[in-house]
């Protein structure tokens, strides 16, 4: 029978926000750094994204392991500013003592070197990617399934201008799906892409494209997912690379999860607006009469995955 183990997964929300950073009275519940969370699982500590949120981490971890070398991996899900932006503060970056391995993939025209190292060359910053001191290992994501440790990590690539890795992390106690930007398949029917297309054939496209998302995500334990618009401001941002309350809903309830966390939280959204959002969330799951959990991913908020072990 399963057994809680000694050690259990441990994740923490470090950015939440999405777009650009704001802090604030207005956001101080659910946070205002951006995209940034940290996964300690089967001694392994895995970051997913860079926004700004991961400059406290840094500090975090510096006091945490003192004289001791942090040894992490950061999944980067893509070079959009709010996942990046915080990279050149990373303290544990700029000690020796410190290993650091980058997954990220090349875009169009550029490898996923040049596009960490473009925004620290002058005049944008003053230190150059080069001068970091920490021992940093720059990996493009070449494989879309790989393992850091015992955690095996599996990457799709979903629906977001300019693409963006979604990153599915299977460890000893259940399985963690980071989906930050990610708008929903059905834009491809009004997408520069469909235009090459029979309305039929950009429907049948999206389907199937969504379909592959869903048997990616299925029956995740906690699926992190982009929902920065309310349903009716996706209304008019179709397009804009991101999702919705009801969007996020369906996906989750499609693909079985048992925990979906509301994600990239949108600048102007109050922490008001976003418990609307999560009410609203929770209705459209009591409509369907499924069961599925659902919060706003908080700045500071950790979560607890027990080991589940046969004995
Ligand atoms: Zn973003
Ligand atoms: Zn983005």
């Amino acid at each position: 029978m399963p057994s809680a183990s000694a050690s259990p997964v441990r994740l923490k929300f470090w950015g939440t926000r999405g777009s650009i950073a704001v802090p604030g009275s207005a956001t101080l519940r659910y946070g205002g750094n951006t995209s940034c969370m940290a996964v300690r699982a089967d001694d392994e500590l895995i970051v997913l994204d860079a926004g700004s949120g991961i400059r406290p981490l840094g500090i975090q971890l510096e006091e945490e392991f003192g004289t001791q070398p942090i040894k992490l991996s950061l999944l980067v899900t893509h070079a959009h500013w709010d996942h990046i932006q915080g990279l050149p503060f990373f303290k544990p970056a700029y000690d020796p003592k410190n290993q650091i391995s980058i997954f990220g993939f090349d875009e169009t025209g550029a490898t996923f070197r040049q596009i960490l190292a473009e925004p620290m060359k002058a005049p944008f910053f003053p230190i150059a990617m080069r001068e970091l001191s920490g021992k940093i290992q720059i990996k493009k994501l070449s494989e879309m399934t790989f393992s850091v440790g015992k955690v095996q990590v599996c990457a799709a690539f979903v629906n977001h201008p300019g693409g963006c890795a979604g990153y599915r992390l299977n460890t000893s106690a259940g399985s963690i799906a980071f989906l930050p930007d990610h708008e929903p398949y059905e834009f491809f029917l009004h997408s520069a892409r469909a235009n090459h297309m029979s309305p039929e054939q950009a429907k049948t496209t999206a389907a199937n494209e969504r379909a592959e998302l869903v048997q990616f995500l299925h029956g995740s334990d906690i699926l992190i997912l982009d929902a920065q618009y309310t349903d009716e401001e996706y209304e008019r941002y179709i397009g804009w690379g991101h999702g919705s309350v009801s969007s996020a809903v369906s996906l989750a309830l499609d693909a079985e999860v048992h925990r979906l966390l509301l994600f990239h939280h949108d600048p102007n959204h109050d922490d008001e607006t976003v418990d609307k959002m999560v009410n609203d969330a929770r209705s459209h799951v009591a409509k369907t009469g499924k069961s599925l959990e659902i919060d706003a991913a908080r700045e500071g908020a950790e979560i607890l995955l027990e080991s589940k072990v046969l004995v």
